[in-house]
């Protein structure tokens, strides 16, 4: 609704809570150490540029933490230092969604409100479909190799 300002009572708010979309989908997560897969609601969010895993939900489902190289810091969307100690683990999985099926790396982080962000760099890569109406993602505009690698695990 784009703002009409003929009185007093309409206005427009740009952070109004209520018409926040969180786009949430249901992926599974397999620990590539012990082949062993959980279900998890992860957050879809452009803003992140990677793909996070909150350190305390890391640490409860007993994911092997992998040590980076060098801590990386993180910054928040309005580009202020992240409180929070600098990224120093990953954890290496498999990601599973609507048939598809990638081995793929997710920092860890501490302080997360959602278990599991799936980032831009997820979101340009499967490239899909959101209806923000009814909050249903579709996988329609994969790349060729997210078909093919897939396929391939499957031995056809
Ligand atoms: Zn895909």
């Amino acid at each position: 609704m784009l703002t009409r300002v003929t009185d007093n009572t309409s206005c427009y708010n740009l952070n109004n809570e209520n018409m926040l979309r969180e786009v949430t989908v249901e992926i599974g997560l397999e620990r590539i150490d012990i082949q062993e897969g959980i279900t998890v609601e992860a957050l879809l969010d452009s803003r992140a540029t990677g793909l996070v895993m909150s350190s305390e939900f890391a640490r409860k489902q007993g994911f092997k933490l992998k040590k980076l190289d060098r801590p990386m810091y993180v910054r928040n969307v309005n580009s202020s230092l992240n409180k929070e100690e600098p990224i120093e683990h990953m954890v290496e999985v498999n990601i599973y969604y609507q048939g598809h099926r990638e081995k793929t790396e997710i920092d860890v982080i501490g302080g997360q409100k959602w278990q599991v962000i799936l980032g831009m760099p997820w979101l340009a890569h499967h490239n899909p479909e959101i209806d923000w109406r009814t909050e249903k993602v579709k996988m329609m505009r994969c790349p060729e190799e997210c078909g093919k690698q897939w396929r391939s695990k499957q031995g056809k």
